[in-house]
């Protein structure tokens, strides 16, 4: 893999280990195999069996559920590294994580011993279910619903169509958020929302045929289909009604894991562009001697490592156990902000050489415009952002 070596401050020897296994895995297996099977839409299945064999999948879950013990600044930098190598695999494994956090941190110690071990376990893949084709940025307006049947001991039906999930066709389990309070009509608020966890083979549940996408071609996105499908109350996380909190917990981790991914994307077209700035000739001299385009890759190098350091700062909030979802907005619209115009900028280093297949910058360009839409759309933490103004006292 072209590029240095990040300098990074990680709490321990075992962290730093992690970090160098990362990067050795990103550089030998990851990369030489992205340009190839993003073109072929090819999903790399066993390489997220690799990496749930060698423990990467479940980094910030407890080791007693078969987690890794990381904090969320070791997990979030181990994230980076993977996108450097192949976004897919980096966006794939937050989606994983984010699609446990529920079970994880709102589950009943009941569920957690009977569910986690699986999950965390390396051998399944997750997959988070919250938008709907006319709920997306509006989530409250979804009109999947989960109704009630049998009493205590009966359970619940799942009906209505998620849209855009990652991981729909191929996902072992899923987090899905549906209504209990009957309400069907949209816009009826996010209070009568709950969440369930559902085997990803249940009869009734169907993934639509994988979107067409601008870039992650090799991650699948469909629609996914609830036709009926039963749960048992065990399924249910959190309390009726408690699961547009527990969505949104979830998506404030889950916007960390965006902003490590868009971190991890800019830094590998810096690489690439610096490198080839070094090597192509100009009117006599390399091009990184011209200072329209060395400024070019100094403001990515600046802009890369002050993303770096905004998503760490929202870790390291996370990590003590103070608020960061204001924290994470900030974080996932700055880095995937830069993401977007680091890369478009690394394209121009590259002049034709940017627009072309032969150099993967111009993938890293269409892949960098999801990540400002995924998780709420860059629009949505500025509100976030916003609200935070306007009562700055619930934050500590
Ligand atoms: C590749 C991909 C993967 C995805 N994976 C998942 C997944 O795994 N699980 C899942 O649940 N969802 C997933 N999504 C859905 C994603 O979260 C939504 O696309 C996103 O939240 C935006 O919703 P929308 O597409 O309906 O756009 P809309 O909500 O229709 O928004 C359209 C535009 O209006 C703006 N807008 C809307 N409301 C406001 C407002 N109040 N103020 C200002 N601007 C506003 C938006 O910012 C946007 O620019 C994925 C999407 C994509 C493209």
């Amino acid at each position: 893999m072209t590029g240095t070596v990040v300098d990074r401050e990680l709490p321990t020897p075992e962290a730093a280990d992690l970090l160098e296994l990362t990067r050795d895995l990103a550089a030998r297996e990851l990369q030489p195999r992205a340009d190839k099977s993003e073109a072929a839409g090819s999903f790399p299945r066993e390489l997220f069996a690799h990496l749930g064999e060698l423990g990467l999948l479940s980094l910030p879950y407890p080791e007693k559920f078969g987690g890794g013990g990381q904090p969320a600044v070791v997990y979030l930098q181990v994230l980076e590294e993977l996108a450097r190598g192949w976004s897919t695999i980096a966006l794939g494994t937050s989606v994983h994580v984010l699609s446990c956090s529920a079970v994880a941190e709102f589950g009943t110690p009941d569920q957690q011993e009977t569910f986690l071990p699986e999950m965390l376990g390396g051998s399944t893949l997750g997959a988070y279910c919250l938008s709907e084709a006319h709920a997306g940025s509006d989530a409250g307006a979804m009109r999947t619903e989960a109704v009630r049947e049998g009493g205590d001991e009966g359970g619940y039906v799942i009906t209505g169509d998620k849209a855009w999930i990652t991981h729909g066709p191929v996902a072992d389990f899923m987090l899905v958020a549906a209504r209990t309070d009957g309400e069907r009509v949209p816009g009826g608020g996010s209070a009568g929302i709950s969440t369930f966890l559902v085997p990803g083979s249940a009869p009734g549940l169907t993934a639509g045929v994988p979107e067409r996408k601008m870039g992650f071609r090799a991650s699948p996105t469909s629609q996914v289909r609830f036709d009926g499908v039963r749960v048992g109350v065990d399924r249910r996380i959190g309390d009726e009604g408690q699961g547009f909190r527990i969505a949104m917990a979830a998506l404030d981790a889950g916007r960390l894991g965006i902003s490590a991914c868009a971190v991890g994307l800019a830094q590998a077209a810096l690489d690439v562009a610096a490198d080839y700035a070094g090597r192509r000739i100009a009117f006599g001299r390399p091009i990184d001697e011209f200072q329209g385009v060395s400024f070019l890759l100094a403001d990515a190098a600046t802009q890369v490592t002050a993303a770096r350091q905004l998503y760490l700062y929202a870790a390291r909030r996370k990590d003590a156990g103070r608020t960061f979802s204001t924290e994470a907005a900030m974080a996932k619209l700055t880095a995937t902000d830069m993401a977007m115009k680091v890369t478009t900028d690394m394209v121009q280093v590259l002049g034709g050489a940017g627009y072309v297949e032969d150099y993967p910058l111009e993938r890293y360009m269409r892949e960098a415009k999801v990540l400002q839409i995924v998780e709420g759309t860059n629009q949505i933490q500025r509100m976030v952002i916003a609200r935070s103004l306007k009562h700055p006292g619930h934050r500590s």
